[in-house]
């Protein structure tokens, strides 16, 4: 059926345009995206999936080029596509019955210009190098769009936690650290999870971290309560799916009341997706996993979703056991030979693709067309081919891309490094309140970056050009050195005075705080103001510079949260590339 990747050696349509139309060689901008993918071709041919996320971006950013010579010349699009490190290592361990076996691990460190890598682990015996380097690509984009100061990375392995015992993934996540603990640290690299890797997983990594560095800190993401995890942490890719399917309806005056909604997968973010979907009034129908899919006409209520839960999260089974509990359910085994995944062939308002990537062929995007469809919120990296996504913007579907609509995940991840750097535990409802913001704004920043572009409604050119253009792009450049020359721009030489004068009272303040117990992190305009001792218009002013530069964290409703031990080692980081900055054009 196509589910897991492009039939061997064949292009895509849309990348064969790329390699072999007249697009390559007519102007200077394109020739520029051209050649970027030629360069990601030539070096590495056999890496398909990485392939097909970077011509993905490539051909949405091309009007920015077009408006920015300068990341022409200085060869951004080159920079961006080669990782700055990558990390391949052997994983041995040995299983119940005292067998040795070697597994491989991976980190791909993509870019850290606007904070550490950050990206989850996948442990699937799918998992390779290609799949790794589009994850970790793709990582960058969504980063820079929830505004937080994350740069990208992924990581994982190819092993397969199915049909192992706990003890076995124990002896397995506790080798993969032994060697990933060297590379990774809460201001270097902050891995999470992904396919394979929930709670259990991370809690192994996260004890056998603590031991080998002697300390305790936020470098996972992802962890159980106990032990420094974030509320709404695992909800938060699948709350955040529908958050966003629930903004690109509302901007047509609709709402998922009373919708029918097709779901793919049924772990961690499916799982969240169906949950949010029953909150807010919709009547999620199916899940799946890699043996099948489960089509439940009546709807899955909160008892059956408990079920799924139980069903994947504890006894680690397989979905036909839903059809043999709820009998008006029926299960469908995957059939290879079919070439198209009957899951979206039902009728629907609503689907939100979220088990892996490739699961949405051009057949399948062609059904959900034709059933009906008017909203497509992707909870999984990557899900729809590039043939399925041109059906969708054909069909003015409401198209969420991956990158945007699963931000959620990330999105709470850095706030859980926060809270980690703060050592304080926010309440369940501030952080789904956060992420509620964090999902609206980016859903805001795609719209109106998409009508900016002459592209209205299409989600692809807002969110590949919206951090592109405005934030990912823009900031990756300021902050990379170029020719010897640090490369910050838009700073003020005032900006950077208060900056310095910023940094000293938050330091000041942060002293004076650790003994009252109290948090200055998160301080909204007033205080800020009271703080540098200036009026509200010139801190406002201030504020919006700072965020602009990515010097702050967020800003979110009048709040702004900057001062995390993170935010001052950027800070301090920023104010000295400023300051040579400024420096090296006075010399000029
Ligand atoms: P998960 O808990 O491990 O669940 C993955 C689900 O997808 C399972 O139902 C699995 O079925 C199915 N699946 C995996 N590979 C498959 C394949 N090749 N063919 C068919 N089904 C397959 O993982 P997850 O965290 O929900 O992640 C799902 C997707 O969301 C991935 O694309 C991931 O990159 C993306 N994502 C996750 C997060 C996050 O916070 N977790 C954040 C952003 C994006 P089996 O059990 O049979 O393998």
């Amino acid at each position: 059926m196509g589910f897991t990747g492009n039939p061997a050696g064949k292009l895509t349509r849309s990348f064969a345009k790329y390699r072999y139309g007249s697009f390559f060689y007519s102007g200077t901008s394109k020739e520029n995206c051209m050649s970027s993918i030629q360069f990601v071709t030539d070096r590495d041919p056999h890496e398909r999936e990485f392939h097909q996320a970077v011509s993905e971006v490539m051909e949405s950013i091309r009007p920015v080029l077009e408006k920015n010579a300068h990341y022409r010349r200085e060869a951004i699009l080159e920079r961006i596509v080669e990782p700055e490190r990558v990390i391949i290592f052997r994983v041995p361990w040995v299983d119940d019955q005292g067998q040795v076996r070697v597994n491989r691990g991976f980190r791909i460190q993509m870019n850290s210009a606007i904070g550490p890598y950050k990206g989850g682990l996948r442990f699937h015996p799918s998992v390779n190098l290609s799949i790794l380097k589009f994850l970790a690509f793709e990582q960058v984009f969504k980063n820079a769009l929830t505004s937080l100061p994350m740069g990208g990375g992924k990581g994982g392995s190819d092993f397969d936690p199915k049909g192992k015992s706990d003890n076995e993934v124990m002896r397995f996540c506790q080798s993969f650290m032994t060697e990933l603990f060297r590379y990774i640290g809460p201001n270097t690299d902050v891995p999470a999870g992904d396919i394979g890797v929930g709670a259990r997983e991370i809690g192994y990594l996260f004890g056998m971290y603590k031991k080998l560095a002697h300390e305790f800190t936020g470098v996972l993401t992802g962890k159980s309560l106990n032990w420094g995890g974030s509320l709404i942490r695992p909800e938060a890719t699948g709350y955040g799916s529908t958050y966003f399917a629930a903004e690109m309806l509302a901007a047509r005056g609709e709402t998922l009341e009373g919708t029918t909604c097709l779901v793919s997968g049924s772990g961690n973010v499916a799982q969240y997706t169906i949950e949010k979907l029953i909150e807010m009034g919709a009547k999620p129908v199916t899940f799946s996993d890699s043996s099948g899919y489960v089509y439940d006409p009546a709807g899955i209520d909160r008892g059956k979703l408990d079920y799924i839960m139980k069903l994947k999260n504890i006894q680690r089974g397989r979905v036909h056991q839903y059809a043999e509990q709820y009998p008006d359910a029926t299960f469908t085994p995957v059939d290879p030979e079919l070439g198209y995944n009957p899951l979206w062939n039902h009728k629907a308002n609503c689907a939100f693709p979220s088990a892996t990537q490739n699961e949405v062929n051009e057949k399948d995007a062609q059904n959900l067309v034709n059933n009906g469809i008017t909203v497509v919120s992707e909870g999984a990296n990557m899900p729809t081919m590039p043939d399925g996504v041109n059906i969708f913007l054909e069909h003015k579907i409401l198209y969420g891309p991956g990158k945007a609509a699963n931000a959620g995940g990330v999105s709470v991840s850095g706030l859980e490094m926060s809270q980690n750097s703060m050592r304080l535990n926010w309440p369940r409802e501030e952080v789904d309140k956060r992420l509620k913001g964090i999902m609206k704004n980016i859903h805001k920043m795609c719209m109106e970056t998409a009508e900016q572009y002459g592209a209205p409604g299409n989600y692809v050119v807002g969110a590949n050009i919206g951090h592109a253009a405005d934030s990912g792009m823009a900031r990756l450049c300021r902050c990379r050195p170029v020719n010897g020359q640090p490369a910050v721009r838009n700073i003020s030489y005032e900006v950077i005075m208060r900056l310095q004068a910023l940094k000293h009272k938050v330091l000041r303040l942060l002293a004076e705080n650790a003994t009252n117990n109290v948090s200055p992190q998160v301080m909204d305009t007033d205080t800020i103001a009271g703080m540098l001792e200036i009026s509200l218009a010139e801190t406002k002013q201030l504020l919006k510079a700072l965020h602009a530069s990515g010097v702050i964290i967020s800003n979110m409703e009048g709040q702004y949260s900057l001062i995390t031990q993170e935010g001052i080692q950027w800070l301090n980081q920023m104010t000295f590339t400023a300051h040579q900055s400024v420096q090296a054009q006075q010399q000029l």
